[in-house]
């Protein structure tokens, strides 16, 4: 069994000697004792910017710490190849919490799903038909109470939650901008995803100015996925009583000392809602929101793009690579096809 092992609490960036590949053995049988485990065979992982998060020692923190030692968990789609579990046969594949390795047994199956629409690639279940499109749903509906015609603002816009998010806005009427690494980013966003505009925000010496060019009236609407720069430039650019969602701070996770935050006061002064939130708190949305987003998908309506590394061998690049902004759309790693 082909394992990735984190090695220890990481400090500063991300390398990929902070992980390492090992082979072990694995019956693949869920052992007598196990009641109600599950043993499968991974097919697709799905690299977070939050397991960053987890490679601290640091417990006050919502997710746990990763253990030194022991294989990355993370959330994946596999196959079930055998099951002490009623609610999981043999041949069922099933997203949630599992290891990066090429067998599992998972024995915390309430953070397992059963997947039953398999007439769309299975890998989006590591995103937009899992946690990272709730993420997207939930973050973008309930957080911003969006309305036609607003101006809205995403930043990390081609990324897995950014290029969902901005569709949705879309698809409601606003006027949709994104920021983003690459120039082949920003036609992605522009070309595929529909977006109004686009911008790359390592050419703009001035946030503030680039956001006032794209922005001239204001912003009514800020989906943050990336923090520090961004958020302040954006403060000075947001409308009275606009909104902001706070989903993540990607730029800060490689960071020892976070960076300050400077314009804050323009919370008080144009009336603005700022709010965070996890995805976790949502999951009651998430046949509401499979009910919205299938036919999107299968109409052409809503357009996905993925990354995918082949090979667990490749899954320390990928997960680094986040930060390094290399993936174009969602991240994913495929361990088997099938
Ligand atoms: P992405 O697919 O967007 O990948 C991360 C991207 O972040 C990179 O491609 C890069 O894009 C950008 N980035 C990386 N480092 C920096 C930096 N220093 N400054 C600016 N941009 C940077 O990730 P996700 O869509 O999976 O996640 C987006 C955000 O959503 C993250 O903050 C994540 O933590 C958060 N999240 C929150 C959840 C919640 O429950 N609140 C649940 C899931 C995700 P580029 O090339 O454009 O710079």
């Amino acid at each position: 069994n082909k394992q990735v092992i984190f090695k220890d609490y990481v400090s500063g960036a991300l390398k990929e000697s902070d992980m390492y590949i090992t082979t072990s053995t694995i019956r693949l049988k869920v052992p007598e004792d196990c009641t109600n485990g599950v043993l499968v065979k991974n097919l697709y992982l799905s690299c977070d910017p939050y397991m960053r998060i987890r490679m601290r020692n640091f417990q006050g923190s919502y997710f746990s710490p990763l253990k030194p030692g022991s294989p990355i968990s993370g959330r994946g789609v596999a196959k079930v190849l055998d099951s002490r579990h009623p609610d999981y046969k043999k041949g069922d594949f099933i997203w949630g919490i599992t290891g990066w390795e090429e067998y599992s047994l998972i024995t915390a199956t309430e953070t397992l799903f059963k997947i039953h629409d398999t007439d769309v690639p299975l890998s989006y279940y590591t995103g937009i038909l899992g946690m990272l499109g709730l993420t997207a749903y939930a973050g973008f509906y309930e957080i911003c109470s969006p309305k036609k015609g607003e101006f809205v603002f995403i930043s990390a816009a081609s990324g897995a939650v950014g290029q969902l998010v901005g569709q949705f806005a879309k698809l409601l009427g606003c006027y949709v901008v994104g920021s983003a690494g690459s120039k082949d980013k920003v036609d992605l966003l522009k070309n595929k995803f529909g977006f109004d505009d686009a911008f790359n925000y390592k050419e703009e010496l001035d946030l503030d100015a680039a956001l006032k060019r794209y922005f001239p009236d204001g912003i009514d609407i800020y989906f943050e996925n990336v923090g520090g720069k961004i958020l302040d430039a954006v403060l000075l650019n947001m409308r009275v009583r606009g909104r902001i969602s706070v989903c993540g701070m990607v730029s800060q996770y490689n960071l020892e000392q976070p960076e300050g935050v400077h314009n804050l006061m323009h919370l008080v002064l144009k009336r603005i809602h700022m709010e965070g939130f996890l995805v976790y708190y949502f999951f009651h949305l998430f046949p509401k929101y499979l009910d919205m987003v299938l036919p999107y998908i299968k109409q052409g309506k809503i357009v996905y793009v993925e990354d995918i590394a082949e090979g667990l061998e490749n899954a320390p690049a990928a997960l680094t690579g986040l930060f390094a902004g290399r993936n174009i759309g969602k991240q994913v790693v495929a361990v088997s096809r099938e």
